[in-house]
């Protein structure tokens, strides 16, 4: 034949995505929400703020260099290995509840994560500036591929969204360890408050990262069998 059609326009199978990751979508994050807001009313059993019991999360995890610096917006916070700071909302910076210790804390345990060398998170930091340029041109080369009818560059396309792919399964097991190490410097600390409040939220919080890779594993495969079909 010679034509390369991708027959991209009405296809039920990729309607069925786009509403299963809209639909996984609203629901996780309506989920951490309502989680967050429960917690950040019960006041956690330590005395300091969340930079506070993030601070000696920090120091015990032999990650005392690491700074903490406040970042605009609700539930923005992160941990940056570039500048080796934590970027902790206004609420979950200067806050004493439950939520806002428990995050501060997920995210001092992605800092002690570097500090000790953690595996799966030197694999995800290598990662990032692969994958910062695969999600920006992979759609245009898919595009460019289906428009041009080659199917080479569709396949290289797929290859190039693979590795946002292999990028947000590496970060499951990135979150997964950050939570935990937080659950357990609080369940040390703290009292079982800290450590139920801070189990729901933190769960909450990797549901989203799960949904987010199952939507990206369907993607991938539909884009797979599709590509094979036409050739
Ligand atoms: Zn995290």
């Amino acid at each position: 034949m010679g034509y390369y059609y991708y027959g991209y326009g009405i296809d039920f199978a990729y309607y069925g995505i786009v509403i299963l990751s809209l639909f996984l979508g609203l629901i996780t994050q309506s989920y951490i929400k309502r989680k967050y807001e429960r917690w950040s009313k019960v006041d956690a059993s330590f005395d300091g703020t969340g930079a506070d019991v993030a601070r000696q999360m920090l120091n015990e995890g032999g990650a005392s260099s690491v700074g903490i610096t406040s970042v605009a917006g609700h539930l923005t916070d992160y941990y940056d290995p570039r500048d080796n700071n934590l970027h902790l909302s206004e609420e979950n910076m200067r806050g004493g509840s439950v939520a806002s210790v428990a995050v501060a804390c997920h995210e001092a345990g992605h800092a002690v994560q570097r500090a000790k060398d953690y595996a799966p998170m030197r694999v995800r930091t290598a990662l990032v500036p692969v994958v910062n340029f695969s999600q920006n041109v992979w759609m245009l080369v898919f595009l460019a591929g289906v428009f041009m009818n080659a199917v080479g560059l569709v396949r290289i396309a797929i290859a190039l969204f693979a590795f946002s792919v292999i990028f947000q399964l590496v970060t499951l097991p990135v979150e997964i360890n950050a939570s935990r190490r937080a659950v357990q410097f609080l369940e040390t600390h703290g009292q079982g408050i800290d450590r139920q409040g801070a189990k729901e939220v933190l769960t909450a919080a990797a549901l989203t990262y799960v949904a987010a890779a199952l939507v990206s594993v369907v993607q991938l495969l539909y884009l797979m069998g599709r590509t094979d079909r036409r050739d």
